[in-house]
C-alpha cells in the first residue's frame, strides 16, 4: 500500500511550483478522501487515508483560478471550517507587492523618535512612525495588501 503523498514536497514560493502542483493536483487528489468544505465552498479539506496525512485544496486566483493541493498540519474539520489555512498562491502575490513596495521607497531613518508607543525605533523620513509601524499602519488601512487571512502554514514565514 502506497500512496504518492511523499511525492509533494511544500510548494515553493514562487510562480513556477503553484503551475506545477496546479498540472499535478488532479491525480493526487484521486487517492484522497474529503473531509470538509468551507462555506465560501473554494477550499476543502482531504487526508490520505494511507497515510494520514491532510490536505487543503485551494484556487489559484493569479493562475487561471485553478485548484490545486498543499499539504498542512491534521486539524480538526470543524475548527479548519471556521478558518481554513493561509494559500501559498496568495503568499506569492502578497510578496512580490511587498518586494515591489520596498523596492519603489528607500526608508530614510531621522533622528526622531517613532510615535508608537514603547517603540525605540527611529521614525523615517515623511512619517512619524519608524519603517515596521509605518507599514503595519498602511496595512491597517488597506493602502497595501496584507498578509492573506488564515491559519498560518508552519513551512512559511
Ligand atoms: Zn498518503
Ligand atoms: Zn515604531
Amino acid at each position: 500500500m502506497s500512496c504518492p503523498c511523499s511525492q509533494f514536497l511544500p510548494i515553493e514560493l514562487d510562480r513556477e511550483s503553484v503551475r506545477k502542483r496546479i498540472n499535478k493536483s488532479r491525480r493526487l487528489k484521486r487517492e484522497l478522501e474529503l473531509l470538509a468544505k468551507d462555506d465560501s465552498g473554494e477550499h476543502k479539506l482531504f487526508k490520505c487515508p494511507k497515510c494520514g496525512k491532510f490536505w487543503q485544496a485551494s484556487r489559484a486566483w493569479s493562475w487561471g483560478n485553478e485548484e490545486y493541493l498543499f499539504e498542512t498540519p491534521s486539524i480538526d474539520p470543524a475548527e479548519w471550517t471556521a478558518l481554513p489555512f493561509e494559500q501559498p498562491d496568495e503568499l506569492i502575490v502578497f510578496s512580490a507587492v511587498m518586494r515591489d513596495y520596498y523596492e519603489r521607497n528607500s526608508f530614510e531613518t531621522t533622528n526622531t523618535p517613532c510615535r508608537q508607543e514603547s517603540c525605540s525605533n527611529f521614525a523615517i523620513r515623511y512619517s512619524v512612525l519608524c519603517e515596521e509601524h509605518h507599514i503595519a499602519k498602511l496595512q491597517d488601512g488597506r493602502g497595501l495588501v496584507s498578509r492573506p487571512v488564515g491559519r498560518r502554514l508552519p513551512f512559511y514565514k
